[in-house]
């Protein structure tokens, strides 16, 4: 029996790990997307910056859910402890080629939430811990609380923490996960869209399928019937369409975008470490691991669409980070930047749209966009989503087909 073509667009970290996910259920699988992972290092800033996943971190940190924040979040937080048990299994299967590296992660808030503030001893968010659920959270690896002697000299922090946790190296990790998903026979068509639906239209050979044999027996590569994507049946051969396009291609009024400035140094750090300011502002460190240096940042600015990076912002975000974690400059008086980075995180009112659509004339669309700030954090969480949504569909389709 034939595999089912499942045609994925977007070649970001959840493009390709749904794309990964979908070939191990047994699909045939391509990737339509405009852009594909490349060496970091030579990615043009500008030409690329509405392909997030290079300006990515990319570390995970948790987020707790908790009944006075949108519900989505349980939702996100049951995605990354998916994500992180994924992570885990591919880091220890491919320690040295997966752009993966396992460290502690170090939270210092200066004015923490009831979210942070009910999360127990080991971890689990208290929403979860005192439900009746029979499907209670696991507690986050490794989770401790810090005492007060462990934070930051400056005095202004109240609440800390430290976990397990994990950063990649975005392009490193991305590559891996395309070069995986080729030598496992999936196919690419660089192309850009104007609509998930446009999918369904492809021919035969750019979604990398053989000629339908023409009615009489001989392959006719000529003829209508045989070069677009339908069958002799008129049906198209794509069996669904996964839309993880960063910012949806479809008329959206949730999608915002939020600018982040970061800054690219030489300096390896021992720990992702975090810091929630009580102005609303962050400070963060993210080493990237594989001689990819350490991120330092970062702004959150909805609906600043400026390209270009401050060199004020810039100076302030290593003035901050080197005061909260000092050890990061190993005795030096200022750190090495090697880059100054800004991205547009595709952002969801509501949470990432993570759900499936038949539309008329075309076929299924599962939506898998708007991961904002957390595409890796979420993105095994997301792409299982997908895989049981896209299963669903054809097993109904599959069923009506035999009435
Ligand atoms: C400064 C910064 C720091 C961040 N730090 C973290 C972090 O620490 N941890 C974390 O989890 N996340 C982090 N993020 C967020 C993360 O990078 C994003 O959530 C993630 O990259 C989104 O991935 P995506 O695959 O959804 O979208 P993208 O990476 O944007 O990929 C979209 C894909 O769709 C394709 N596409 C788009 N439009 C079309 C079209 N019209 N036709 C064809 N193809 C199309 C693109 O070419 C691309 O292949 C950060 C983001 C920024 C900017």
């Amino acid at each position: 029996m034939p595999k089912h073509l499942v045609v994925v667009i977007g070649a970001g970290v959840i493009g390709l790990s749904c794309a990964v996910l979908l070939q191990e259920a047994g699909y045939a699988v391509t990737i339509v997307a405009r852009d594909f992972p490349g060496p970091f290092e030579t990615t043009d800033p500008t030409a690329k910056i509405n392909f997030t996943s290079p300006w990515g971190g990319a570390h995970n940190r948790w987020v707790p859910p908790h009944p006075s924040l949108p519900s989505h979040l349980e939702r996100d937080h049951r995605f990354s402890l998916r994500t992180y048990a994924r992570m885990k299994q591919l880091h220890d299967a491919q320690p040295g080629t997966a752009g993966i590296t396992f460290l502690k992660g170090i939270e210092y808030l200066e004015r923490p939430g009831p979210e942070y503030l009910a999360l127990s001893p080991s971890g689990i968010p208290a929403s979860s811990s005192s439900s009746s659920s029979a499907d209670p959270l696991p507690g986050l690896p490794g989770f401790r609380l810090l005492s007060p002697s462990e934070f930051p000299a400056d005095g202004r922090v109240t609440w800390g923490c430290e976990y397990d946790t994990w950063c990649v190296n975005p392009m490193v990790y991305c590559s891996f996960l395309l070069r995986r998903f080729v030598r496992r026979g999936g196919r690419l068509l660089a192309r850009e869209l104007q609509r998930p639906e446009e999918v369904f239209s492809l021919s035969r050979a750019e979604l990398g399928l053989p000629p339908l044999p023409a009615r009489g027996g001989e392959s006719n590569s000529s003829s209508s019937s045989s070069s677009n994507s339908r069958g002799n049946d008129g049906e198209s051969v794509v069996a669904a369409v996964v839309n993880a396009s960063g910012t949806g291609l479809v008329p959206d009024p949730h999608m915002t975008m939020t600018r982040g400035q970061t800054c690219l140094v030489a300096e390896d750090c021992d720990a992702t470490v975090t810091r929630q300011n009580a102005d609303g502002s962050w400070t963060f460190c993210v080493p990237r691991g594989f001689d990819g240096g350490t991120i330092v940042g970062g702004t959150k600015e909805p609906g600043n669409w400026d390209p270009r990076p401050s060199a004020e912002v810039r100076a302030e975000l290593l003035r901050r980070f080197a005061e909260t974690y000092p050890k990061i400059l190993g005795g030096k008086a200022e750190l090495t930047v090697l880059r100054d980075i800004v991205g547009r995180r595709p952002t969801r009112d509501g949470g990432p749209r993570v759900e499936g659509e038949v539309i008329p004339g075309a076929g299924f669309v599962m939506h898998a966009y708007g991961l904002g700030g957390r595409g890796y954090e979420l993105s095994w969480g997301v792409a299982e989503a997908v895989v049981e949504a896209v299963d669903k569909h054809v097993q109904k389709k599959e069923a009506g087909a035999r009435l």
